[in-house]
């Protein structure tokens, strides 16, 4: 047995009580687990200061290192305001060590006239130097040990877990199971992969990215523990795309026949952009090359994914197959069922819409025409993939801005057909590269990186409260020229109170500085029935109101060209890509469009550079990539959003480009010699695959 499989409660000093408290606050139960809890930060023990050399301003937010001779201990207050303080000098000053707690213990750990080296976060008083709770160790028994020579590492904990074992009791049984483990940690990498991608021995990187000796050292055991992660996920993923590009057949679109005709020829409101041509492109190639399709097609707000959804449906139509459209929202699904049923006109396509609204008699006809091959296309909800919708001829299935859908349900999809449907998702989210590689590698990538002809870039402003009049003026000016205005607000929680609150006054000052019957304003927002929210929206798609204020709702893919003004309230409480789907709600017809970000006088650093950059750039996957640097992997994936999908222990996506691509190219490699890893020099690294098979759902949230 791999001596790292064993619990962690048999390393000395840890026991059964530690033991739980691991496994339940941070999930360590083996000893491999304790070892692959990484330092976040280090700290450089290489550096003993003189006392007299620090001062406020070269020490600020640190850690030190001292040493110095003990001249003197005393006690101040009583009870619990007690204070214990140990007076040390060396040749160049002298410092205070202050306890409020755990007096009793310390007191007698120190001896008058020896010398110590002291560890803590300096403080000045009077330019007097203080240390409160240091860490404090004989000279001659610190500098015996290893990390005193080196940089020791930092590591997360809990709150719970931290009272029982801080940062310096995990390094010790960090530090207890390298030194039984010794010569005894296998390394699954063979040693011509390490060779090949300039791997160190991986006992040697655990050793050093806890204890390492040097800022090299640590480099080194840093890449290759991001290599194996990286490594080890992709394996996955790549396999999982061999296992439907050699095993899982798929539907073969091999006609061209009288309804895509129909429609390409007399049809068609538009000329398709370079970009939707070359898509559609892919597609086709997809769909008669016997495998399964499973597409993700990225195009920012606006592109035009919609016609291509379309005519790939159509497609399938042709061939003999029905093929069905997911949107996130009822308002979303009813838009696409008008654009779409609008666009193909009388050409003989059977559309239908099935959402959560939809009445019980018509669904049950839905339902039953559907199963008898009636309905060639049809357009919902989520609602589509319960299991009392059945097809006759799945397909085809468009995935349009949706923001979880992971490999669940998309089997379930499978399910409704003997073989798998061709899968198309689409979002407007741009996604980092590497992102997109680490969480989407198994599926299919097409970019639309062209806009429709004719659309002015959008022209985005920030303004602060102050301006508020010069606003009004300005929506003033632009509805007298027959413009229409979003204004939303921001509602981080649908139950958040106060949230509500700031939009039902924002509406009411609206209502107020915009009186009928001149102006027309209408709310939509989440908490109205959805009747209500569709004849909002209504109302604003056909100029019945100038102004509608609203809540992120209207985030995806509602599409009203003469609305040339967003603006977006308490901008600083969005994140990048929310405003950046916000923007892209105008600027779809032929007007100037404006874009309005209106935030408090008082910005954090990190809300400036997000309002910065959006008034600087449009484009979306610039945004992207910034949203990654600011945000960090770690919260994109955050528990909030997406139920930690990719959690990356040490890799960081947003910096670790070149490892990502170095990673997923020699995943292909290996795979492509050995697909199963069954050859015996590759068997071990099923182990590490293993680790890394568990990310079962995949999320199109990840930015927005
Ligand atoms: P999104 O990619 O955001 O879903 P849509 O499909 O809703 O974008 O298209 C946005 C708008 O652009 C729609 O009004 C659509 O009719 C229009 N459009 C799409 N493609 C073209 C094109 N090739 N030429 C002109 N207008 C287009
Ligand atoms: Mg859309």
């Amino acid at each position: 047995m791999n001596p790292l499989d064993n619990d962690i409660k048999y390393v000395s000093g840890v026991g059964e009580v530690r033991a739980k408290l691991l496994a339940k606050e941070i999930g360590v139960h083996t000893m491999r687990d304790m070892l692959y809890h990484f330092p976040f930060r280090y700290i450089d023990r290489t550096k003993i200061y003189n006392i007299g050399e620090l001062n406020e301003a070269n020490t600020s937010g640190g850690y030190i290192q001292i040493r110095g001779r003990v001249t003197g201990k005393n006690y101040f207050g009583e009870g619990r305001n007690q204070r214990f303080v140990i007076y040390i000098t060396d040749q160049t000053g002298k410092a205070e060590l202050i306890w409020f707690r755990g007096i009793k213990w310390i007191e007698n750990k120190f001896e008058l006239g020896r010398e110590y080296l002291i560890f803590g976060r300096p403080s000045f008083y009077r330019s007097e130097l203080s240390l409160v709770h240091p860490e404090v160790e004989p000279i001659e028994v610190a500098l015996s040990r290893k990390e005193s020579c080196g940089m020791q590492g930092i590591y997360s904990t809990t709150e719970k877990l931290s009272a029982a074992l801080g940062t310096k009791g995990m390094y010790t049984i960090i530090g207890k199971i390298l030194d039984n483990c010794k010569g005894k940690i296998v390394d699954y990498m063979p040693h011509y992969l390490r060779e090949r991608y300039g791997l160190i021995p991986l006992e040697q990187a655990l050793e050093n990215i806890h204890r390492p000796q040097s800022a090299m050292a640590l480099k080194q055991a840093q890449y290759r523990l991001k290599f194996d992660e990286l490594f080890g996920i992709q394996l996955n993923i790549q396999s999982l795309r061999a296992a439907r590009t050699t095993a899982r057949a798929g539907f073969h679109f091999g006609r061209v026949g009288k309804f895509f005709n129909d429609f390409y020829n007399n049809r068609l409101p538009f000329p398709l952009t370079g970009a939707q041509k070359s898509v559609i492109k892919d597609i086709r190639a997809d769909t008669v090359s016997g495998c399964q399709m499973n597409r993700l097609l990225q195009g920012d707000v606006g592109s035009g994914k919609t016609i291509v959804a379309l005519i790939s449906m159509i497609l399938a139509v042709d061939n003999g197959f029905q093929a069905c459209m997911m949107a996130p929202t009822e308002i979303l699904a009813r838009q696409h069922y008008a654009t779409i049923t609008k666009m193909v006109g009388d050409i003989g396509l059977r559309i239908a819409v099935l959402t959560g609204t939809t009445k019980a008699k018509e669904r049950r006809e839905i339902l039953a025409a559907l199963a008898a091959g009636e309905v060639d296309i049809l357009i919902g909800t989520h609602a589509l993939i319960e299991d009392r919708v059945q097809f006759a001829a799945l397909g085809f299935v468009v995935i349009d801005e949706q923001h979880r859908f992971g490999v669940e349900q998309r089997a379930r999809l499978w399910a409704k057909n003997n073989n798998p449907p061709h899968i198309l998702v689409m979002t407007a989210t741009p996604i980092p590269r590497t992102l997109a590689m680490t969480l989407y590698g198994d599926l299919d990538v097409s970019t639309i990186n062209e806009l429709p002809p004719g659309r002015k870039p959008i022209k985005t402003v920030h303004y602060y409260e102050s301006a508020r009049l010069r606003l009004f003026g300005f929506m003033r000016e632009q509805i007298a020229q027959g413009r229409q205005i979003y204004i939303v607000y921001p509602l981080i929680k649908e139950s958040e109170k106060a949230d509500y609150a700031n939009l039902e006054q924002g509406f009411e000052a609206i209502v107020r500085d915009f009186p009928l019957p001149k102006y027309r304003v209408s709310a939509c927002h989440g908490k109205m029935k959805p009747e209500d929210k569709e004849e909002s929206m209504r109302q604003f798609k056909c100029g019945e109101a100038d102004i509608l204020v609203a809540t992120s709702v209207i985030e995806v893919g509602v599409d009203v060209p003469n609305a040339t003004v967003m603006v977006i309230e308490s901008a600083e409480r969005f994140g990048l890509a929310q405003l950046h789907q916000l923007r892209g709600r105008v600027g779809r017809g032929g007007n100037q469009s404006y874009c309005i970000l209106m935030s408090d006088e008082k910005l954090s650093k990190e809300s400036r550079t997000r309002l910065e950059a959006m008034c600087e750039t449009t484009n979306g996957f610039e945004l992207a990539e910034l949203d990654l640097k600011l945000r960090g992997a770690g919260d994109i994936n955050g528990t909030q959003q997406s139920g930690e999908i990719i959690d990356l222990k040490i890799a960081n996506l947003a910096e670790d480009n070149q490892i990502v691509q170095i990673a997923q190219q020699a995943a292909v490699a290996l795979l492509t010699v050995d697909k199963n890893l069954s050859l015996p020099e590759h068997q071990p690294l099923q182990q590490l695959k293993a680790r890394y098979s568990k990310r079962e759902e995949i999320d199109f949230s990840v930015i927005s």
